[in-house]
């Protein structure tokens, strides 16, 4: 026999407990619940036919933790809306089954993430959209490839090139785009949250994964732009299933609230490391956008508002033993894929990048066994510059 003849229902009817009115939380709350109710039916029924995005009913389709991002995050893009996905690699998914069809066909420079180029080489295929690889001198071509390809509808690229850190001249690119009729999707991973500062591309697609979140804990990814793209976008995601949920949402936009530091931290770092690196004797190539020696430091310094924290090199030596000796020697860069930590990370570009690329293809990229990506992180930049410096004399 209970005492007060409580029963079960007591346990899952609770009394929720909110702040009052003149009483809020300094930090949001996180909305966990996957559902929203409503007072009665008509109430539902009116939300239903609302364009507004900050109604509830199911958190595949948008929650108010998840909502919190991306309104900021279409804020600092500039744009009118932006949709949050489960990582970057959803964000993309999202963002060319939401807009292409059968038939149709996306271009993408050969100068790319490699799993955006498997992305669209294995599952785009499947669904009869295909893919046009570009070299880098395509890029300034658009209008011939469009000739050759009618289908063409969008061009994935990204603003600092991943992992070659190289950078396209997306004012004449994004310009080009826009005269053939072509979809610009600027993935901006690699420049992160800034927009491209003299074109405007359709949309961007970031991984929150990398400099938003931070700190290496949380995967994520967002698309951005105009409403009626986003809410194109979100219509395919809810069918799709790759939503953010409320608990990485939370941990991304803690992270985000140190962004701009942190960025500034590991740009000035990045510009440090890079001319340090400079003229090294064990250093056949150096690819950092801040410096004149880059293919496109002009471009770079036109269009972009900061040239990264992100630096390629090859290095002379490019037998496997004495890379592996070179990365064992390092102590602060860790050997691992992925980016924009509180960590410096070092991963050897043709391991971790080209598994789809053939001989011709790496060699246009100027990938080489010796070939190291660099993620700049926050520790003490004298420190990375000690590692570096230590690494590089056993070569
Ligand atoms: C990491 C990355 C992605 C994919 O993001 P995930 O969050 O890992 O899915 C997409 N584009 C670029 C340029 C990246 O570096």
């Amino acid at each position: 026999m209970k005492k007060n003849a409580i029963t079960d229902t007591a346990y899952i009817h609770r009394r929720h407990i909110a702040p009052g009115k003149g009483n809020y939380p300094l930090e949001s709350p996180i909305y966990h619940s996957v559902k929203y109710t409503f007072d009665d039916l008509e109430h539902m029924e009116n939300m239903f036919g609302q364009d507004n995005d900050e109604y509830f009913i199911y958190s595949r389709i948008a929650s108010p933790t998840v909502r919190e991002l991306e309104v900021l995050l279409a804020q600092v893009m500039g744009e009118e809306d932006a949709l949050c996905s489960a990582s970057g690699m959803g964000s993309i998914t999202a963002l060319t089954l939401g807009l292409l069809e059968k038939g149709d066909s996306i271009a993408i420079p050969l100068h790319s993430y490699g799993t955006s180029r498997s992305y669209a080489k294995k599952v785009l295929s499947k669904f009869g959209i295909e893919s046009v690889f570009l070299s880098w001198p395509d890029l300034a071509n658009l209008a011939a490839i469009k000739q050759k390809n009618p289908n063409l509808k969008m061009l994935l690229i990204e603003s600092i090139t991943n992992p070659m850190v190289r950078v396209p001249d997306l004012q004449q690119i994004i310009g080009e785009c826009q005269k053939i009729g072509i979809i610009a999707a600027v993935d901006a991973t690699f420049a992160s949250l800034s927009p491209a500062k003299l074109a405007s591309p359709d949309l961007y697609v970031v991984s929150l994964t990398k400099y938003a979140c931070g700190h290496g804990d949380t995967l994520g990814g967002a698309v951005m732009g105009n409403k009626k793209l986003i809410a194109q976008i979100r219509a395919t995601q809810l069918l799709l299933g790759p939503s953010l949920d409320p608990y990485s949402a939370q941990l991304i936009l803690r992270g985000l609230e140190t962004y701009p530091l942190r960025r500034a931290r590991m740009v000035d770092s990045a510009q440090k490391i890079a001319l340090f690196l400079e003229g090294k004797p064990q250093i056949k190539t150096l690819w950092y956008p801040g410096l004149p020696s880059h293919p496109e430091c002009q471009i770079a310094r036109e269009q972009l508002w900061e040239p990264g924290a992100m630096l390629a090199m090859t290095l002379k030596k490019n037998n496997r033993s004495q890379i592996q000796a070179f990365i064992k020697k390092l102590k602060l860069f860790k050997l691992t894929a992925s980016l924009g930590s509180t960590k410096s990370l070092i991963a050897p570009v043709e391991v971790f990048y080209t598994r789809d690329l053939n001989a011709a293809e790496k060699s246009a990229c100027d990938i080489e066994p010796g070939t190291m990506r660099i993620s700049v992180g926050l520790e003490d930049t004298d420190d990375l510059i000690a590692d570096l410096k230590g690494a590089l004399e056993i070569l």
